[in-house]
């Protein structure tokens, strides 16, 4: 059984190298077949053991990890790695990961070393009881207070939302058997929310908590902002639910409206004309537009999605690679630089 390492990096130099050993040291019990080779090992069966395949993705860093990576892969012929040609995002870089993995199981991680690599050996076994996603589902002790009181109330309104259920705390650090990465690769959405996606295909699954910890190194690339637009894209991408929400707020404002006209009516008939009434005017109408607004808001948000999914453009373009299944030639990778598309003049 081969088993694939995904570890998308966004500007990791300080850390990617002390991850690497880390991770080789913590796997070393899983690695029994490296020197077969991965296609002779998977001749041989999946009880013979397993070996190792280490797929690092370059998400267009613009720092020295591309470098890093090279090292790494003249250290340790088990070491694959992709760049992309300028930053696509974490989505795009594990996508890129699942699509050239080779193995029969999966496991993605984050490369800061949040993601205890000791786990690794315990997804396996449960891959192995039968299990197509082991899911690791961090705790969030030690995280701000408000931080997790807004991932809770998130979670929450996600999960009204969405047709899949979404846990909090797990996120990306999971492992996929390979029918369960090929259906996340078959879904060739634009926007993706891999999130939904895992949860969307399905498939045995089982969850285990862990302890989350520090980055080890380097910073988190998720401002407050990123973060509000990644909730709000859970929330959006992945059914229709806030357009049928719309609609249904849009009724209920006319049913509360045709109450107030009769009220209104009403008191004009018993009462006589009366012509105060230019606050509430004013209200109904602020108010009205407001939502007005929220509700274009949304159609646009969707059409914007629309707009983006019928362009069909690439997810990421690579620039360099080791691996063949990248569409660039394994046997120079310490070449210049290849590119993808027309070359700047
Ligand atoms: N990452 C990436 N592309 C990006 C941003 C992040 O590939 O545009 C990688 C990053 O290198 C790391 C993982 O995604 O391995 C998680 O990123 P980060 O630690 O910044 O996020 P956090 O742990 O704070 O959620
Ligand atoms: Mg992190």
């Amino acid at each position: 059984m081969l088993i694939s390492v995904v570890v998308p990096c966004f500007n990791e130099e300080e850390v990617i190298g002390r991850f690497h050993e880390r991770l080789t040291k913590e796997t070393s019990a899983l690695d029994l077949g490296s020197d077969l080779g991965s296609d002779l090992g998977s001749d041989l069966g999946p009880d013979v053991g397993s070996s190792l395949e280490f797929v690092y993705v370059d998400d267009g860093s613009d720092d020295g990890t591309l470098v890093r990576l090279r090292e790494l892969a003249a250290d340790d012929p088990r070491v694959r790695f992709i760049s992309f040609s300028r930053n696509f995002g974490k989505e795009a870089a594990m996508l890129a990961g699942l699509e050239h993995a080779a193995g029969d199981a999966i496991v993605i991680m984050d490369a800061d070393l949040q993601h205890p690599p000791e786990l690794i050996p315990r997804m396996v076994e449960l891959h192995q009881e039968g299990f197509d996603q082991v899911i690791a589902r961090r705790t969030r002790k030690g995280d701000r207070v408000t931080r997790t009181l807004s991932a809770r109330a998130y979670y929450w309104l996600i999960n009204r939302f969405m047709d899949v259920e979404i846990v909090d705390g797990a996120g990306d650090f999971r492992l996929l058997s390979r029918r369960a990465a090929d259906s996340v690769t078959a879904l060739t959405e634009y926007n993706r929310f891999s999130k939904g996606l895992f949860a969307w295909v399905g498939f045995p699954s089982t969850t285990f908590s862990y302890e989350n910890a520090a980055r080890e190194d380097g910073h988190s690339k998720w401002s407050f902002g990123k973060l509000l637009n990644y909730g709000l894209d859970g929330l959006l991408s992945f059914n229709n639910k806030p357009l049928r929400t719309a609609v249904h707020l849009g009724v209920t404002l006319m049913a509360i409206a045709a109450v107030y006209a009769a009220w209104i009516v009403g008191g004009v008939l018993t009462r006589g004309v009366d012509t105060p009434g230019y606050a509430t005017l004013l209200v109904v109408i602020t108010a009205l537009a407001g939502a007005q607004i929220a509700m274009i808001g949304i159609v646009g948000e969707y059409i914007g999605r629309i707009y983006y999914e019928v362009k069909r453009r690439p997810h990421y373009l690579v620039k360099a690679a080791n691996t063949s299944r990248a569409g660039v030639s394994p046997a120079e990778p310490a070449g210049p630089e290849q590119r993808v598309g027309r070359p700047v003049r």
